[in-house]
């Protein structure tokens, strides 16, 4: 598993929990707003950045009294064929995991699910499932096929969860939006995320103005109360 990036200390990124965020490198996705283009690429410019996994534990081994869990992020953390063995490292530390996916590859969070390897999962939903291409940048239909295969999985899993899609109005409607909620079930927790301009992939994607979240999310909550809905900015 290739690990770019630690951030030993965070309160937002594991839903009522303290955790650190391990970020690794690489993406197939190409989406044009991903805020975090420096871990796009397989392998990162400068190689001696890589943070190695035995010097993670230890720094999460000590801090176990203030950390109670782990946050593993990207980039697409699940391409990495090692990732299922450093969940069991970090649980072994009795600290939570949470996984945050773009949902390409379904066999790894099927094993995942399987063995209880994951306390939370946080899946991306691009777009609709007939848009979805226009967002992650590749065309090929099983890649969008696999990603709706991740999401009935955690679906139907009893794991905690999240979904959340980020939202550009040049790729989204108000009635995009609308649909992806209605695939939810009762009682899951959906989440808006605004794009932010400041660092994107595409740095050239062109800026529009935003959707009003608040008045979006508003009509949700009242069309399905029995979903949590958020914003994040
Ligand atoms: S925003 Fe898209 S490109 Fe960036 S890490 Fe997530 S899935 Fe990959």
């Amino acid at each position: 598993m290739i690990i770019s990036g630690f951030q030993p200390l965070s309160l937002l990124d594991y839903p009522g929990i303290v955790c650190s965020i391990i970020f690794t490198q690489g993406c197939p996705f190409r989406c044009g707003y991903c805020h975090n283009p420096e871990l796009i690429p397989l392998k990162a410019p400068d190689i001696t950045t890589y943070l190695k996994q035995e010097v993670i534990l230890e720094h999460l081994h000590r801090r176990k009294h203030i950390v109670e869990g782990v946050c593993i992020t990207g980039g697409e953390p699940t391409i990495h064929h090692d990732l299922p063995d450093f969940i069991l490292k970090v649980k072994r530390l009795g600290l939570l995991v949470k996984l945050d996916t773009n949902g390409i590859s379904p066999r790894v969070v099927e094993l995942l699910i399987k063995e209880k390897m994951v306390d939370f999962f946080a899946m991306d939903i691009k777009h609709t499932w007939e848009r979805y291409s226009e967002v992650i940048g590749i065309r090929q239909k099983h890649v969008v096929d696999n990603c709706r295969e991740t999401f009935n999985l955690i679906q139907n899993s009893t794991i905690p969860h999240e979904f959340r899609t980020t939202v550009y109005s040049g790729f989204h409607e108000k009635e995009d939006l609308d649909l992806i909620v209605d695939q939810l079930n009762v009682g899951e927790h959906y989440a808006l995320q605004s794009i932010r301009y400041d660092k994107m992939f595409q740095q050239n994607l062109p800026q529009k103005k935003q959707l009003d979240l608040e008045h979006i999310a508003n009509e949700m909550r009242a069309r399905r109360p029995d979903l949590t809905i958020e914003i994040r900015t």
